[in-house]
């Protein structure tokens, strides 16, 4: 019996069945163990040897059989199966043409129309897309995103055209019309990937790719996007290896004060160099740290990292006023980083009021209760608040009053046409006025040229950041920086 046990175990081990795989030894083993209970009542009937056969039969059905792997709302395949069944065919050096369909809109409709509606939408969907593959090969990956295979390229081509015609139509749903957001990624060949799970991460990694604000959009995987993709894999995995062995470093920017006539506060930004890729622009190893979860260890490296420099180094206490940490909307939405990262003051017996946290406007849009934690945390601290990239993003003047902060940053793309276009310029020069007349601090970033920083001068900013002065520059420039000023 535990051979046979054995020989079942790695048959679905084989098929990396996971959670199903418990629930077909247990179909496998009932059956097998009632036949066996029945033969030992009744010897003279010889029960084991089939209820063997009829165990072996139910399992191999069980696998064999797609309809158990249906998604109950729409029909579509469950994204286990596509799973096993795409390894499967990767195995066999079979290939595939593939077409994915994300209806990023789906949160938005449920709220507006309701679940019901919403349901009616993917049901309506995932039979168009039955329709236009004409084979019942559609799978559910996620709750909002589909995908169909086909072998032909002309059948790809097409298949892909039909797509878009169909989600450009709309759909009407019980008196409502609804024109979903839709991105749509072709991937040609999915051979070029040999797991099942990394095809499915690089069709991630391609919705990602999708700019906001279109209604309909098609992302084509090609050589460059899959570079893109390898690219980010790597740098995924350094990042584990640069949080184990500690490999980042900080720079420091300084920012002027146009009234005092010298740097007032220094911006503290990081630095990740791969052995083999270079030097990573901190856009990117933040932006996949953040994606992969990653980003609270980098941040608390870094502020410790901050914190033993300024220990060491005492005399920056005495000619600056403070210095400003960039922290991720994720940083301050996870539980406890927050006090963690003052937790590091103590440690370092640093005072709160010599740091102030940077954060983003996307990040203040997003309430939560973690996060006036965490502004609470800073506030108890004596941490002050900057708000970061003011005119990046969507927030408005509200979002930003709902917040203690001291300082607004405004971003280096408010800047562009300031010193040609007059519309520009009044619209930077009123924000400066509005912020002020609240009593905010404003700083100018990116300032690059002598015109730029007459004009800021001009209409009373009172701080500059930017090229115009300095880049940022390693831990150890600082002293001869600061004492040039
Ligand atoms: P940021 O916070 O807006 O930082 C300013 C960025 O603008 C820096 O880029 C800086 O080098 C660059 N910059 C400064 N002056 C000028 C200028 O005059 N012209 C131009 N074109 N650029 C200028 P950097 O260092 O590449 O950092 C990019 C972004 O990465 C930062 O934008 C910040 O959002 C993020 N970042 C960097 N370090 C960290 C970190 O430790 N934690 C977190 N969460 N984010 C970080
Ligand atoms: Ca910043
Ligand atoms: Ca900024």
């Amino acid at each position: 019996m535990y051979a046979v046990y054995a020989a079942v175990d790695s048959f679905v081990h084989r098929k990396e069945l996971g959670v199903r795989k418990i629930r077909i030894i247990a179909w496998f083993l009932t059956v097998a163990g009632s036949c066996v209970a029945i033969q030992a009542i009744q010897p003279m009937l010889l029960m084991t040897g089939f209820g063997l056969a009829l165990g072996i039969a139910i399992l191999y059905l069980t696998i064999n059989n797609p309809s158990e792997y249906e998604d109950s709302l729409t029909g579509a395949l469950d994204n286990q199966y596509f799973g096993q069944w795409m390894q499967e065919q990767m195995n066999h050096g079979k290939k595939w043409h593939l077409l994915t369909v994300d209806l990023r809109e789906m949160k938005r409709i449920n709220k507006i129309y309701g679940g019901t509606i919403g349901d009616a939408l993917l049901q309506r969907v995932v039979e168009g897309l039955h329709e236009i593959t004409g084979s019942d090969y559609v799978f559910r990956l996620t709750g909002k995103r589909f995908l169909m295979l086909t072998r032909s390229l002309e059948g790809y081509e097409r298949k892909r055209n039909a797509l878009q015609q169909f989600f450009e139509r709309g759909f009407w749903i019980d008196g409502e019309f609804l024109r979903p957001e839709v991105v749509i990624c072709g991937i040609r060949d999915s051979g070029q990937l040999k797991k099942s799970d990394a095809l499915l991460v690089y069709i991630e990694y391609l919705v990602s790719l999708a700019p906001n604000g279109e209604s309909s959009i098609l992302i084509q995987s090609n050589d460059k996007t899959l570079q893109g993709f390898w690219y980010e894999q790597e740098i995924e995995h350094f990042l584990s290896t640069a949080i184990e062995r500690d490999l980042f470093e900080v720079y420091f920017q300084p920012v002027y004060s146009v009234r005092n006539k010298k740097y007032r506060t220094l911006e503290a930004l990081s630095r990740l160099h791969h052995p083999s890729l270079g030097p990573i622009s901190p856009e990117v190893f933040i932006g996949i740290a953040e994606k992969s979860g990653q980003i609270t260890e980098v941040g608390y490296l870094q502020f410790r990292k901050v914190c033993q420099f300024v220990k060491e180094h005492k005399y920056l206490m005495d000619m600056i006023e403070n210095i400003k940490i960039n922290l991720s909307p994720m940083e301050l939405l996870k539980e406890g980083h927050s006090q963690r990262l003052v937790q590091l003051l103590k440690e370092y017996d640093l005072p709160g009021s010599f740091f102030q946290m940077e954060i983003t406007e996307t990040a203040a849009t997003e309430y939560s209760e973690n996060m006036y934690q965490a502004i609470a945390a800073f506030e108890k601290a004596g941490v002050g608040l900057c708000m970061d990239d003011f005119g990046a993003g969507y927030a408005n003047l509200n979002t930003v009053l709902k917040f203690p902060f001291k300082v607004v940053k405004l971003d280096r793309s408010l800047l562009e046409g300031i010193c040609e276009q007059e519309q520009k310029a009044v619209f930077y020069r009123s924000i400066v006025s509005v912020l002020q007349d609240i009593g905010y601090y404003v700083v100018s970033e990116g300032v690059e040229t002598v015109e730029q920083l007459s004009l800021l001068t001009e209409w009373g900013v009172d701080m500059v950041q930017g090229y115009y002065f300095s880049p940022p520059v390693p831990a150890d420039k600082i002293q001869a920086l600061l004492s040039g000023m």
